[in-house]
């Protein structure tokens, strides 16, 4: 039996933190104390966290922080869970809550694009002179996104700007449809945005997660499934059907099982099917597999010889395929 007596939550905010070096030290004891796991980010600009606990902790951390002035109607989207989405607790302070380092750019208290809601942005993606933009990185588009949208093909979100100084063609003249996970990567950046001159700049309201629990979109639109930043890893968007848009890093057949690449040093994360993970022994490429710290190896107590013996096996492939 599904035991949902666990939460995840996700929320942000952009509001003023005084001092958030201070604030950050005592909401993680806060956060401790009351048993949640997770990760929050504090800085000058706001709150963004993802955490996770029972029913109760989390319900009495919302409580907490409504009571809040600076956070009296912050959102949290709220997933059922069967345990802890997180292993430790981490409040941190820094200087931006989502990393852009732009110098130019204008705080989303001051100016970002207009949100829509879940079914306006649903309408509108489907009207002409519309672009739909995602904002958020290679591997995560890669794993789902709205069908028909942008990928702008990023390691991380610090280069969208220069992507877009890069596309702007594209852009101009069109209305913009920006999305990303829970909504605070547009909200950051739209407003820089409209400050590079396009004009009809939008974003979804809440996120693509936001989207997926809406009663009348039902996530519509959406193809394969959304990246999260927790060990879930993936999460369900569209309710009506499930077109898998992923493929395994080794074959190229559909795939929606993500695996970080055993070779501590590389990390990467690739899609990759149970039976390939064991065949490549996790490493995406040969050195990753060979590598002496390769974690897969020592998970699964290899001998040198079956190692090698695995190594040789790939080569077979490899030569069959050439020939
Ligand atoms: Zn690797």
């Amino acid at each position: 039996m599904e035991n949902n007596a666990y939460q995840v939550l996700l929320y942000y905010k952009f509001v003023p933190v005084e001092d958030p070096e201070t604030f950050a030290a005592e909401h993680l004891q806060f956060c401790k104390d009351l048993g949640l796991k997770g990760r929050i980010l504090v800085a000058k600009e706001g709150i963004n966290g993802t955490v996770s606990g029972t029913v109760e902790q989390t319900e009495e951390y919302m409580n907490f922080m409504h009571r809040d002035p600076r956070f009296r109607d912050m959102t949290f989207k709220i997933d059922k869970h069967d345990g802890h989405a997180f292993k430790k607790m981490h409040v941190r302070h820094r200087q931006e809550l989502v990393t852009l380092r732009l110098d130019d750019a204008v705080s989303p208290m001051e100016k970002t694009g207009t949100f829509l809601s879940p079914k306006e942005f649903y309408e509108a993606m489907q009207s002409e002179d519309t672009v739909v933009l995602d904002t958020r990185n290679d591997y995560e588009y890669e794993l789902g996104h709205f069908r028909g949208a942008v990928n702008p093909d990023i390691e991380s979100f610090r280069d969208l700007p220069e992507w877009i100084r890069k596309n702007k063609e594209q852009l101009k003249g069109k209305k913009v449809l920006t999305y990303c996970t829970g909504g605070i990567r547009c909200e950051k950046f739209t407003g820089w945005l409209m400050d590079e001159g396009i004009e009809d700049v939008n974003q979804l309201h809440g996120g693509i997660v936001t989207y997926g629990k809406d009663p009348d979109v039902q996530g519509e639109l959406w193809d394969g499934q959304c990246y999260v930043f927790d060990e879930r890893i993936s999460i369900p968007i569209n309710r009506k059907e499930h077109v898998v848009v992923g493929v395994d890093y080794f074959d190229g057949k559909p795939c929606e099982r993500y695996v970080n690449c055993a070779n501590p040093e590389c990390n990467k994360q690739i899609l990759c099917s149970e039976e390939n993970e064991h065949k490549y022994m996790r490493g995406c490429t040969h050195e990753c597999r060979v590598s002496p710290q390769n974690l897969y190896v020592k998970e699964h107590n290899l001998s040198k010889e079956e190692v090698q013996e695995r190594l040789e096996l790939l080569e077979k492939e490899n030569l069959k395929q050439e020939a």
